[in-house]
């Protein structure tokens, strides 16, 4: 975790604190959703297998390169794709079925369960079957109401994740990131990445290492 140095600064004579470390609270939601969301799956019981998900693709350039880095460890990954951007992206989104990696539903417009009303985003969520079908959901920002999810159960596999790699934070250095992916990713982790622009920096760096690190390990990489 970075250590920040808190100062109190006073009429322009700072007051140094102690090194304080300050956590990321992000890292920590997981377990008070899993108290919300019993019945969802955020790891599985698996030995030596990783489950790498990559939520909001897909996105040209990027989806390509996590690709290309699966391919080189034979690995294999899901993808939470948002309807929309299927749309906009069919032939990415070919190269990810082609490659024979597990597509999930993020909705169409990636929405938020806990701003919209209930019938709304189940259209929303529904909506993807026209455009592919699939039988796992992930909820965007994991914000999703228990009517909401009670409901999506029915149809889907809801799920969550033990790791948030922190691809998307730009206060953590990718360092940093692959730091905290290395530390808590565990036999049956699912963990977040992200297929979007705001993560290739960190995806770049990070992803190749990380394939590289668990495999030498003799991990597998799979699809849910
Ligand atoms: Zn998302």
């Amino acid at each position: 975790m970075k250590l920040q140095r808190l100062e109190a600064k006073i009429k322009g004579s700072p007051i140094p604190l102690p090194l304080y470390p300050l956590p990321r609270l992000y890292f920590h939601t997981a377990w008070l959703l899993k108290l919300l969301y019993p019945y969802s799956v955020w790891k599985k019981k698996s030995e030596k297998t990783i489950y790498l998900t990559f939520d909001d693709g897909p996105t040209p350039g990027i989806t390509e390169f996590v690709l290309d880095c699966l391919a080189k460890v034979n690995g294999k990954a899901t993808f939470f794709c948002v309807g929309n951007n299927i749309l906009k992206y069919k032939m990415v989104f070919e190269k990810i079925i082609d490659a024979g990696h597990s597509i999930g539903n993020h909705t169409c417009t990636h929405l938020n369960g806990w701003n919209t009303p209930t019938q709304n985003y189940l259209n929303d969520v529904y909506a993807f079957e026209k455009i592919f079908s699939t039988r796992l959901f992930r909820p965007p920002y994991g914000k999703i109401k228990p009517n909401q999810i009670s409901k999506i159960r029915k149809t889907y596999q809801v799920i969550f994740w033990d790791v948030l790699s922190g691809d998307f934070d730009e206060t953590l250095t990718k360092e940093g990131c692959l730091a905290n992916c290395l530390k808590k990713i565990k036999e049956g982790s699912i963990i977040v990445f992200h297929d979007s622009l705001k993560a290739k920096e960190k995806l770049e760096y990070v992803l190749p290492e990380l394939l590289n690190h668990f495999s030498k390990q003799g991990f597998l990489f799979s699809s849910l």
